[in-house]
């Protein structure tokens, strides 16, 4: 059954890597009170040694510090990814290396600035920006948790919209490789989109078969390298889940103003691989119109009717 109903996204992965897990501490900061102690009370606790010991003390206590600072470090980062990002929304059985993966990457879209934004964002998302994006995500996606989505190595999360079209889940795939954070990102965005009831949930649309893209080859899923011909993982307007999605990352790619070249430059890729699932002539040509007058031809060549 979840098979049929599950929306997923099917973003194929080619080589499997290794994802980072959140440490916990027991303890936030992670430090005893003798530790945090220890540099204040170290080079004064004996007035009678000699200056050699004063000496050692001084050391024993810088070093002392700089151990400190870095728990204090590390311990203020997974205390910013486990704040406020999505609080109260998981499933208590989400791992918590999914749980830190998905907060994390939601950290990372919560700080995005943008000096200006297409005009099919503005229409599906407003403004550019961080807040606009958590808005957008959170008015959506109420609930997480954990499936197999119908199963498959592609799969990282899905929404099952006729269960309950508010929740999101996702799979263990979604740590399982090191994919770029923009397309866990794109992912999940893809995800929210299909929570729209008014919408009908956004359907996918039937690939054509066979699915050739601007060079001729075969178009595969960026990461598995499935062929998509044929599968339901396109999209026939710039309003759906691939189109929205791919519009939005196209958006961060053009106008972010503090993200960093290499998340811009893995914003193209995927943004630029999914526009050849927007199979409609008219939707595709609205999506080069609005994001990609300045691109090479080849990418947004006119389909055919
Ligand atoms: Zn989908």
């Amino acid at each position: 059954m979840k098979k049929i109903l599950a929306f997923a996204a099917l973003i194929g992965i080619a080589a499997a890597g290794t994802t980072w897990n959140i440490r916990r501490h027991d303890s936030p900061l992670g430090l005893t009170p003798q530790e945090k102690c220890a540099l204040r009370d170290a080079p004064h606790d004996d007035l009678s040694a000699d200056f050699s010991d004063l000496r050692q003390n001084m050391k024993n206590g810088a070093r002392k510090l700089t151990h400190d600072l870095a728990a204090e470090k590390t311990a203020r980062a997974t205390l910013s990814i486990q704040g406020p990002i999505l609080n109260g929304i998981f499933d208590a059985d989400v791992p918590a290396g999914i749980q830190g993966q998905m907060r994390a990457d939601m950290a990372f879209i919560d700080d995005i600035q943008a000096n200006a934004a297409s005009a099919l964002h503005q229409k599906i998302f407003g403004p550019a920006n961080g807040r606009t994006y958590m808005d957008f995500f959170t008015s959506r996606v109420k609930e997480i948790g954990l499936d197999d989505c119908g199963g498959g190595p592609g799969v990282m999360a899905c929404v099952q919209p006729y269960t309950n079209h508010s929740k999101m889940w996702l799979t263990p795939n979604f740590v399982k490789y090191d994919m770029p954070q923009i397309c866990r990102a794109q992912i999940v965005f893809h995800e929210s989109r299909h929570t729209e009831k008014k919408n009908s949930y956004w359907h996918h649309a039937t690939c054509p078969d066979p699915f050739k893209d601007e060079n001729d080859n075969e178009v595969r899923g960026k990461v598995t390298g499935t062929p998509m011909a044929g599968l339901a993982a396109c999209d026939e307007t710039p309003y759906g889940s691939y189109g929205s999605s791919m519009i939005m990352v196209k958006n961060i790619q053009k106008f972010c103003t503090n993200c960093t070249e290499k998340i811009k430059m893995d914003a193209g890729i995927y943004a630029d691989d999914t526009l050849r699932r927007i199979i409609d002539p008219d939707a595709h040509k609205e999506i080069c119109e609005d994001l990609y007058r300045d691109a090479p031809k080849t990418i947004c060549k006119e389909l055919p009717r």
